[in-house]
C-alpha cells in the first residue's frame, strides 16, 4: 500500500500546495488500492480511473501555470450512488435505476470538482438509502474492512469502508436516520450530519425529503470539516437549503477544546440492549472529557424513546411519494413493454421486478401511514411526537452546550445476522433517529475498540441547529484525547496503524482479523 493512501487529507492538500506530490500521483496510488482491495470489500459500484486521473491533470497543470490551489484540490473523495454525475452511472443501490445516466451533476458533485476535488467513483449503499448495513444493495454488500464477515453499516456502508480501507481518504455519504455516522462509528472513521438544510439536496436522489442529509465521511474531524466546508452552503436549486453563511467548521476543529464547555449525556440512549463494551467505551470517553475540563451531567430527553416509531411512518411516507416517480416511462429500468401491455402494467411489472424487499416494505409502510382514515392516526400523530422530540433537544440545549451518546447500540454485526428480521436492524439507528427528526447537527467520532470483539466504537456528539462548529470543536478535542489514551488504528500518524484495518493484516485468515 503507498504510503499516499494512508496520509489525511489535510496532509494530503499541504504536500500537493508544496509541490511534493502531484495530483496524478495521490489519485493513482488510490486507484491502486482500489484494485488491490475492493475485490473483497466492495465498496464502490463504479470506479471512474479515467474521469479521476482527468480531473488530477487539471489540477497539476494548474498548479503548473502557478495557480493557488484550494484545500481539497487534487485530494480524492468517493461519493455515495445517491448523488446525480453527469459522467458516471447514479444507481442509488436499485436494479430500477441499473445503466441510467444523469443529465446533471447534484450540487454537491458540482461543489465538489469546482474544489478541485477528484471524484474516485460511486460508493454502494443500501437501495435507495434504507438499511443499516448496505445488505439492501441491489448490486450485492459491502463488506468491513474491519473483519470481511461483517457490515459496515449503511446505508453510506460503501463510503464509510472506502474510507476505512484507505481506497479514498475522504467521501460523501447521505443520513436520513443515521447513514452517515453508524457507518461512520462502525468502521472506526468520523461521520458527520451537519445542520438539515446545511448542505444541498439538489441532485440526491430524495428518500425522505425533511429528513435527508448529506454530509462527510474522514478518518479525522479536520479532513470531515475541510470537505464539509467545501461543500456547504445556501443553493438557491434547493427549497430547504438555509440562506445563511455555513458555520466555520474547519476553524472549530482545529481549535478543539472542552474547557468549560456543559456536556449532558443522554439518560435514554444506553442500557439495556446495548454492547457491554459499548457502554464502557462510551463511559470511559466521557470521563476523558470530563478530565478535559468539560463539565458533565446526565440530562433526560424523554420522548426520545418515541423517534424510531416516529421515524418509521414519517420516513416511509415521504419515501413511498418520492419513489412514485421511478414509473418505468422516465427513468431507468421498464419491463414488459412488448407493445401488448398496458402503461400500468408496464409501471406494476417494472416496480415488482426494480425494487428490493425492503423498499416495497417502506413504500407499503408509507402508503399505508398516509392512507385516508389513518393519516391522522399514523402520520399524523408521528408528527406531532417529532414536535415533542424537537422540543427536548430545546430544553435539553437550555441546560448544556452539546449532548452525547453511544453512535450505535453495538459495533459492526455479522453479514445476514439481520437480514430477515427488519426491526433487529432498524435498532441500529436508535440513538441517531432524534437528530434527524429534529434537523440538529450530530457527529460520530471514534472512541477506542469494544473488548469483547475489538471493533470500533463510536462516540455521538450532538449540537443545536446551526451549531455544527461546535460539533467539530468537541469532536476535535475527544478525537485528541480518544487517540492519546488507545491509539488511532487508522492513522498512520497515530502508532496504532497495522494496514487498512484488518484488511492486510493476515490475509490467511480470510474474513479479516
Ligand atoms: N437505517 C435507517 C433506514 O433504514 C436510516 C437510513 C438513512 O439514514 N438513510 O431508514
Amino acid at each position: 500500500m503507498s504510503e499516499l493512501t494512508t496520509m489525511t487529507a489535510a496532509d494530503l492538500s499541504a504536500a500537493l500546495r508544496s509541490k511534493d506530490v502531484s495530483a496524478t500521483e495521490v489519485t493513482q496510488a488510490h486507484l491502486d488500492r482500489i484494485a488491490e482491495v475492493d475485490g473483497r470489500v466492495h465498496a464502490f459500484l463504479h470506479v471512474a480511473a479515467e474521469e479521476a486521473l482527468a480531473a488530477a491533470e487539471q489540477v497539476d497543470s494548474r498548479r503548473a501555470a502557478g495557480a493557488e490551489l484550494g484545500p481539497l484540490a487534487g485530494v480524492p473523495v468517493a461519493l455515495k450512488d445517491v448523488f446525480t454525475t453527469i459522467d458516471m452511472p447514479t444507481t442509488a443501490g436499485s436494479r430500477i435505476l441499473n445503466q441510467w445516466r444523469p443529465p446533471y451533476d447534484a450540487t454537491i458533485t458540482t461543489r465538489l470538482r469546482r474544489a478541485g476535488a477528484i471524484i474516485l467513483g460511486k460508493t454502494n449503499m443500501d437501495e435507495f438509502a434504507m438499511g443499516s448495513s448496505t445488505e439492501n444493495s441491489a448490486f450485492g454488500p459491502t463488506r468491513n474492512p474491519w473483519d470481511l464477515s461483517r457490515v459496515p453499516g449503511g446505508s453510506s456502508g460503501g463510503s464509510a469502508a472506502s474510507v476505512a480501507a484507505y481506497e479514498a481518504p475522504l467521501a460523501i455519504g447521505t443520513d436520513t436516520g443515521g447513514s452517515i455516522r453508524q457507518p461512520a462509528a462502525v468502521c472506526g472513521i468520523t461521520g458527520m450530519k451537519p445542520t438539515y438544510g446545511g448542505n444541498s439536496r439538489y441532485g440526491l436522489i430524495a428518500f425522505a425529503s425533511s429528513l435527508d442529509t448529506p454530509g462527510p465521511l474522514a478518518r479525522t474531524v479536520l479532513d470531515a470539516a475541510l470537505l464539509q466546508e467545501a461543500i456547504s452552503g445556501h443553493d438557491p436549486m434547493d427549497a430547504t437549503s438555509i440562506d445563511e453563511a455555513a458555520p466555520p467548521v474547519v476553524a472549530a476543529a482545529r481549535q478543539a477544546d472542552v474547557a468549560g464547555l456543559r456536556i449532558g449525556v443522554v439518560t435514554e440512549l444506553s442500557g439495556e440492549g446495548y454492547q457491554p463494551g459499548v457502554l464502557s467505551r462510551f463511559s470511559q470517553a466521557v470521563e476523558l472529557l470530563e478530565s478535559l475540563g468539560a463539565k458533565v451531567t446526565e440530562v433526560s430527553c424523554p420522548h426520545f424513546r418515541y423517534a424510531l416509531p416516529a421515524y418509521y411512518l414519517i420516513a416511509p411516507s415521504e419515501c413511498s411519494s418520492n419513489l412514485a416517480r421511478f414509473d418505468a416511462m422516465r427513468y431507468g429500468l421498464r419491463v414488459g413493454d412488448d407493445g401488448t401491455r398496458s402503461a400500468e402494467e408496464v409501471m406494476s411489472l417494472t416496480r415488482e421486478a426494480g425494487f428490493g424487499a425492503e423498499v416495497k416494505r417502506r413504500i407499503m409502510l408509507g402508503t399505508y401511514a398516509l392512507s385516508s382514515g389513518y393519516y391522522e392516526a399514523y402520520y399524523g400523530k408521528a408528527q406531532q411526537v417529532r414536535t415533542l422530540i424537537a422540543r427536548d433537544f430545546e430544553a435539553a440545549f437550555g441546560q448544556v452546550d452539546v449532548l452525547v451518546s453511544p453512535t450505535t447500540p453495538t459495533t459492526a454485526f455479522p453479514l445476514g445476522e439481520r437480514t430477515d428480521d427488519p426491526m433487529a436492524m432498524y435498532l441500529a439507528d436508535l440513538c441517531t433517529i432524534p437528530s434527524n427528526l429534529a434537523g440538529n447537527a450530530a457527529i460520530s467520532v471514534p472512541c477506542g475498540l469494544a473488548p469483547e470483539d475489538g471493533l470500533p466504537v463510536g462516540l455521538q456528539v450532538m449540537t443545536p441547529v446551526l451549531a455544527d462548529d461546535r460539533a467539530y470543536r468537541v469532536a476535535a478535542a475527544a478525537e485528541a484525547a480518544f487517540t492519546e489514551r488507545w491509539g488511532h488504528p487508522l492513522l498512520a500518524s497515530a502508532k496504532g496503524l497495522d494496514g487498512a484495518s484488518g484488511l492486510d493484516a493476515d490475509d490467511t485468515k480470510g474474513a479479516g482479523r
